[in-house]
């Protein structure tokens, strides 16, 4: 630990499946028996590779490592410190597939949970620890990551998962005893911690990244104690690399001080989530012997860094510390990897964005105009402030019609009736058995289904004939659920290629990427839609594909929507204006749609809104004001239809505790929710909080390949009907089947219905 340079410029972290996404083919390849380990394991080298000369050359003055991962790197980390459940890794697989089972289950060791990592749209898989965990250095990725990037002539700085935030992410396992928190591990972890640190210095590594986001939500003292405790400890050896330690997502609060006055060498903040950090970071006076990191590139979104507004936040900080670099807000995991692969954009609109690459460049070019001065890249500064200029003065972002009805929207526009009126009335018009049995909305999405969509789009195949494919695959999907005897059907969603983009392309204000693409959890990726002007709805969206299912069948076919807090979730949004106020242009859209989906005889529509946990601010001082905006706009959308008509919601993936209320604010008449995996506890929770309506608590994890039997089903089911009414209660899965084969599905919906058959008869009459 001599007196080497400044940490200087540098990203947090990099997107890592691949720009064609060549991780997520290789890892679904090896998962179908298809590519054999070492296959594999070279996709992933080559890479880690790629990216670390891409950062390298860019002229990044630090680079950082092991920010791979075949699946997820809380996941990597539980691994890493030998804490995977004895449940996987008794299965006596190879390493490799261990880590496999652990991320999706097998058939008897359901997968670890999963849920979203802080407020992005990235999944972590949940660590399970009790009092007999005990850690070991299980493995040695970020070592091995490390050597390699060195072989290659690279050096680099290891980023973990940091301990104390591993903990406070973790949850008991089932065998815990009461009230254990997983906290309680701190001193064992760090004692891993310690002897990989020690590992990491012995190879040459100068500098660890170790990421504390926890600390930029709300903390007891005892997580700032927990903190301050981990820091002590990791900073206390001699022979260790210097440690870095990163808060993002939002303002580090409490734990700003608490760093600062730890032996840690380097901060990174976060300076663009919460711009009121600059003034708490440099009101800190104990940051005088540490290197700052200024995250003023945001990692979290696409739109060019605004150079001039970059500059006076990390200006503001010299002085305030030893030394201030330029660097992202977050890992640049969030946003896809590059602006010129989007030749289909409008060009005005492109050259207003800055992707994974471009953020790279703007980090350099704001480290160069702050430690050599602005004049050193005046050319690059000003081309900059244009487009930042161009982007400020578009008109075409004003819709002036939009902006009138937003203007003239009235209380009663967000009411419906109570809800006792419109379950009588929905009973009298649907007639449902107890426990109707039903499905979040998609089907299975074949290869056949794809290539018709793809081919569509291309311009192969022309409307009548997508339209006649399309068709022929909702009747297949109605005809299905007729003879599983399922009570609810839907349409099954096949022209849907994911459930934001698809309206985002129909909706006016939104533009789609060719490559845009971002990981979401393991293989799986997204593109989300950039969000860029006023939002309108030129056409109906749905009704066409909603209005067909429902001729051919005499059950209730359910409409399938997605909500305006989940339209945003999912997309990169515009930074000009409060979010509050896009959400309720979406609303607008979506309750035009609600409308004319009921004149077409639909009287089931869902408006799904699994992001509603997603967007929660991390710290509590703002959750009422989320709640207030996030709860409108979904009741704008589902207001101003009939008693009879039914309005469904759907939510999955987080831990739902918080956003409970708000949940009973959207007064959905039903409301489907992810609970399998973790044992139906949200049902209590929430009918707890006085939850008078219906409520299909998700009985069959469909992020797993595993088939459920009647009997696991049934369990479940009679907890749920132990926790709610069994006449609020519905039977459905997880979440859409969309991402599973006909193979799992079909004889999981068949236990899923003999289940729900078994219950009702159960019931007392
Ligand atoms: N209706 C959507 C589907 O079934 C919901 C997906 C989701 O919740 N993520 O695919
Ligand atoms: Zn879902």
């Amino acid at each position: 630990m001599t007196g080497q340079k400044p940490i200087g410029t540098t990203v947090l972290g990099y997107p890592r499946i691949g720009a064609d996404r060549e991780l997520k083919r290789a890892l679904e390849k090896y998962w179908a028996g298809g590519l054999d380990e070492a296959a594999l394991l070279e996709v992933g080298k080559n890479l880690r590779a790629d990216t670390w000369r891409r950062l390298r050359d860019a002229g990044l003055d630090s680079v950082p490592s092991n920010t791979f991962s075949h699946y997820d790197q809380v996941l990597d980390t539980t691994a890493l410190v030998g804490a995977l459940p004895a449940r996987f890794t008794e299965l006596g697989l190879s390493p490799l597939d261990t880590y496999f089972a652990a991320a999706r289950g097998v058939q008897d060791a359901p997968a670890l949970e999963m849920t979203k990592w802080f407020d992005t749209n990235y999944h972590y898989l949940v660590p399970e620890l009790g009092p007999d965990t005990a850690f070991t250095l299980g493995g040695t990725k970020p070592l091995d990551e490390y050597l390699e990037a060195k072989a290659a002539g690279i050096e680099t700085r290891p980023v973990l998962v940091g301990p104390v935030t591993f903990l406070l992410l973790s949850k008991a396992a089932g065998n815990a005893p009461e009230g254990f928190q997983p906290l309680e591990l701190l001193d064992p972890l760090l004692a891993v911690y310690c002897e990989l640190l020690g590992k990491l210095h012995d190879a040459g590594a100068e500098w660890v990244q170790l990421d504390e986001p926890a600390f930029v939500g709300d903390r007891t003292d005892s997580d700032l104690d927990a903190l301050a405790h981990a820091y002590e400890v990791l900073g206390g050896p001699a022979r260790r690399p210097r440690l870095l330690v990163a808060g993002y997502f939002g303002n580090l609060g409490a734990g700003l001080a608490v760093l600062a006055s730890s032996p840690v060498e380097a901060l990174a903040v976060d300076l663009v989530t919460d711009p009121s950090a600059v003034d708490a970071v440099a009101a800190q006076t104990a940051l005088q012997d540490k290197e700052l990191l200024a995250g003023v590139v945001d990692g979290r979104n696409i739109w060019r860094t605004d150079p001039t507004v970059a500059l006076s936040r990390a200006a503001t900080l010299l002085g305030s510390a030893k030394t201030v670099s330029i660097a992202t807000s977050c890992s640049l995991l969030h946003v896809p990897y590059d602006v010129e692969r989007e030749a289909g954009l409008d060009e005005r609109l492109r050259g207003w964005l800055a992707f994974a690459a471009q953020k790279v460049d703007e980090v350099v070019l704001l480290g160069k105009a702050l430690s050599q001065g602005t004049e050193t890249v005046t050319a690059e500064l000003d081309a900059a402030r244009a487009a930042i200029a161009d982007r400020a003065a578009s008109k075409d972002l004003l819709n002036a019609e939009v902006r009138a009805r937003i203007d003239a929207l009235k209380p009663e526009d967000a009411e419906r009736a109570p809800y006792a009126l419109r379950a009588a009335a929905q009973q009298a018009a649907l007639g449902l058995p107890a426990l109707p049995t039903t499905t979040i909305g998609s089907f299975p999405q074949t290869v056949d289904i794809r290539k018709a969509r793809a081919a569509h789009k291309a311009g192969k195949l022309g409307d009548d004939a997508y339209r006649a494919a399309m068709h022929a695959e909702i009747e297949r999907v109605v005809r299905l659920q007729e003879d599983l005897g399922l009570d609810v059907l839907v349409h099954g969603e096949p022209e849907r290629n994911d459930m934001v983009q698809y309206f985002a392309e129909q909706l006016a204000g939104f533009a789609a990427t060719d490559n845009g693409w971002v990981q979401s959890y393991g293989s799986r990726c997204v593109r989300p839609p950039i969000l860029f002007g006023d939002v309108s709805r030129p056409v109906p969206m749905t009704v066409g594909w909603s209005r067909y299912a429902q001729e051919l069948t005499d059950k209730p076919v359910k409409g399938m929507l997605t909500g305006p807090v989940t339209i945003l979730a999912w997309s990169f949004v515009r930074d000009d204006q409060p979010l509050g106020d896009t959400a309720l242009q979406v609303a607008l859209a979506i309750r035009d749609e609600v409308a004319d989906l009921e004149a077409a005889g639909i009287g089931i529509i869902q408006v799904d809104e699994p992001a509603l946990r997603e967007l929660l601010p991390l710290r509590e001082a703002e959750h009422q004001a989320y709640f207030d905006w996030a709860v409108r706009s979904f009741r704008v959308s589902t207001s101003g239809i009939a008693d009879a008509t039914q309005i469904h919601t759907h939510m999955c993936y987080s831990e739902f505790g918080e956003v409970l209320p708000a949940i009973d604010a959207l007064d959905a008449d039903v409301t489907s929710i992810e609970a399998a995996r973790s044992k139906m506890e949200v049902l209590t929770d929430l009918d707890s909080g006085g939850f008078g309506r219906g409520v299909g608590p998700g009985v069959y994890d469909i992020h797993s390949p595993r088939v459920p039997d009647v009997a696991e089903v049934s369990g479940l089911l009679r907890t749920a009907v132990g926790a709610v009414p069994a006449d609020r209660v519905w039977v459905n899965p997880d979440c859409g089947l969309k991402t599973r084969g006909y193979a799992e599905v079909e004889p999981a919906l068949r236990n899923l219905v003999a289940a729900a058959k078994l219950i009702r008869a159960e019931q007392p009459t």
